[in-house]
C-alpha cells in the first residue's frame, strides 16, 4: 500500500524530523561526494517552503556507538548550506539540553543537522530511551532515508514508531520504483543477480521467480549453483550449504519456463593476487588448483542476447572480481549491453553503481536504489520495520 508523504500532512510551524541518508564519503575533512546530499534536497525544500521547523538526523560510517571526531557531521552541514541556500546550523549530539536548546530557538523553515545518531550505542539497538528523547525533539517524522528502513534502528522505527511518521519523496520514489517492478512491469522482465555471495540474494531469486522472464546468474553466487549440479569448482568461492536452495530455485525456474542464464564459460586464475596466471575456460572444466573470478566472453554473448530486447531490468551484483582488472571485462560489456531508450533499468547496491559508472553508461539507468540492501529485502517481498511504521495512504 503507498504510503503518506510530506505531502498528506501539515508541518506547517511544526517541528519535523527527518531521517536522512548522510552517509556520504568524506575526505581531508571535506565531503568528498555529494549525491546523497542532493537526493535529500527536494524534500528538506518542501519543509522549508512549508514553514516547517526542518531537523535532520543521519548516520555517517560506522562509529561503534561512541563519538568520533572523523565521523562528524560539519562537514555536511557546510555543503548542505551552499547546496541549499539557506543557513543550517549544526550541534554537537542528537539529544541533550544543548539539543533541545537549539531545537526550542529553530525559527519556522529554519533548517538544524543533530549528530551523527550513530555516536549513540542504542541507535542500533533501537533503544526505547533514545527513540523517546528523539520523538520529545519533533512533532512529526519523515523518513527519507531509504537506505536505512531494513534496519530495527531508533532513527528509523523507535522514534517513528511514537509520532505521526511519513516518506519523505526520495523514500517515496524509492518505493513507487520498486514496487512497479514487483506489481506490474514492462516485458520481459530479465533480473542480472551477481556478487560474491548466494546467501545474501537467493531470497530476491526465489521471490521474482514468478515475476520475470529470464535470469542472469553470474559473479560469485553463480559458482554455487554451478557447483550445485556437480560441477567442480576448484578454489572458486562456492557456498556449500546453499546446494539444496540453488537447486531448488533452478527446479521452480524450469517448472515455469522460465529463462536461467548461468556461465557458461570463466576467466579463472590461481590466485587473486595482481599478475597470478589467467585462462578462459568452459564453467564445467575449472581446474583444481583454479578459481573463477569473471564470467568468460561466451558467457557475455547468452547475456547479451537475453538482454536484447527487454523492457524491465533489475541488475544487483557485480558479474565478477570487478575491482581487479581483467575481471572487471564481464561486469562492464554487461553494462554496456543493457537496454537503453524506452526500458526500465533499475540498479541497486554499492559495487554495482561503481561498476555501471565506470562503464560509462550512466545514462542508461532509470533509477540507482539509494540502499542496496534495502532494494534487496524489498524486492525479497518481506516487510522492512522502518516502512511498516509510516503511515499508509
Ligand atoms: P553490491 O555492492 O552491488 O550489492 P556485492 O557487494 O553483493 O554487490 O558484491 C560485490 C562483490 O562481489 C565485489 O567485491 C566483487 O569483487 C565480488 N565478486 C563478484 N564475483 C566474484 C567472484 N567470482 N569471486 C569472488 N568475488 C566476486
Ligand atoms: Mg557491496
Amino acid at each position: 500500500m503507498p504510503k503518506k508523504t510530506v505531502r498528506d500532512i501539515d508541518v506547517k510551524g511544526k517541528r519535523v524530523l527527518v531521517r536522512v541518508d548522510f552517509n556520504v564519503p568524506l575526505k581531508a575533512g571535506k565531503v568528498a561526494e555529494d549525491t546523497r546530499i542532493k537526493a535529500a534536497l527536494p524534500t528538506i525544500s518542501y519543509l522549508c517552503e512549508q514553514g516547517a521547523k526542518v531537523i535532520l538526523i543521519s548516520h555517517l560510517g560506522r562509529p561503534k556507538g561512541a563519538p568520533d571526531d572523523g565521523l562528524r557531521l560539519d562537514p555536511v552541514a557546510i555543503r548542505l548550506g551552499e547546496l541549499i541556500g539557506r543557513p543550517v546550523r549544526k550541534v554537537d549530539d542528537c539529544t541533550g539540553p544543548e539539543v533541545e536548546a537549539a531545537v526550542e530557538s529553530l525559527d519556522a523553515s529554519g533548517i538544524l543537522l543533530l549528530e551523527n545518531i550513530r555516536f549513540h550505542p542504542g541507535e542500533t539497538k533501537n533503544d526505547p530511551h533514545l527513540s523517546q528523547r528523539l520523538a520529545a525533539l519533533c512533532d512529526i517524522f519523515v523518513n527519507d532515508a531509504f537506505g536505512t528502513v531494513h534496519r530495527a534502528h531508533a532513527s528509523v522505527v523507535g522514534v517513528a514508531a511514537l509520532r505521526p511518521a511519513v516518506a519523505g519523496f526520495l523514500m517515496k520514489k524509492e518505493l513507487e520504483v520498486l514496487s512497479g517492478l514487483l506489481s506490474r512491469p514492462e516485458r520481459p522482465f530479465v533480473v542480472i543477480i551477481g556478487g560474491a555471495k548466494i546467501s545474501d540474494k537467493i531470497g530476491v531469486l526465489e521471490n521474482l521467480v514468478d515475476r520475470v522472464e529470464k535470469m542472469l546468474i553470474g559473479g560469485g553466487m553463480a559458482n554455487t549453483f554451478l557447483a550445485a549440479q556437480g560441477q567442480k569448482m576448484g578454489l572458486s568461492l562456492v557456498e556449500t550449504d546453499r546446494f539444496a536452495a540453488a537447486r531448488s530455485l533452478l527446479s521452480r525456474a524450469k517448472a515455469r519456463g522460465l529463462q536461467v542464464v548461468l556461465p557458461v564459460d570463466l576467466a579463472v586464475a590461481e590466485s587473486q593476487a595482481p599478475g597470478a596466471p589467467i585462462r578462459v575456460v568452459p564453467a564445467d572444466a575449472v581446474g583444481e588448483g583454479w578459481m573463477a573470478l569473471d564470467i568468460g566472453p561466451e558467457t557475455v554473448r547468452l547475456f547479451t542476447a537475453a538482454l536484447a530486447g527487454a523492457k524491465t531490468v533489475f541488475w544487483n551484483g557485480p558479474l565478477g572480481l570487478f575491482e581487479q582488472p581483467p575481471f572487471d571485462a564481464g561486469t562492464i560489456a554487461i553494462a554496456q549491453a543493457l537496454p537503453g531508450n524506452g526500458a526500465t533499468t533499475v540498479i541497486g547496491g554499492g559495487d554495482t553503481v561503481r561498476a555501471v559508472k565506470r562503464a560509462g553508461v550512466m545514462e542508461k539507468i532509470t533509477h540507482v536504489s539509494t540502499g542496496g540492501g534495502a532494494s534487496l529485502r524489498f524486492l525479497e517481498g518481506k516487510g522492512l520495520p522502518g516502512l511498516a511504521v509510516l503511515q499508509d495512504k
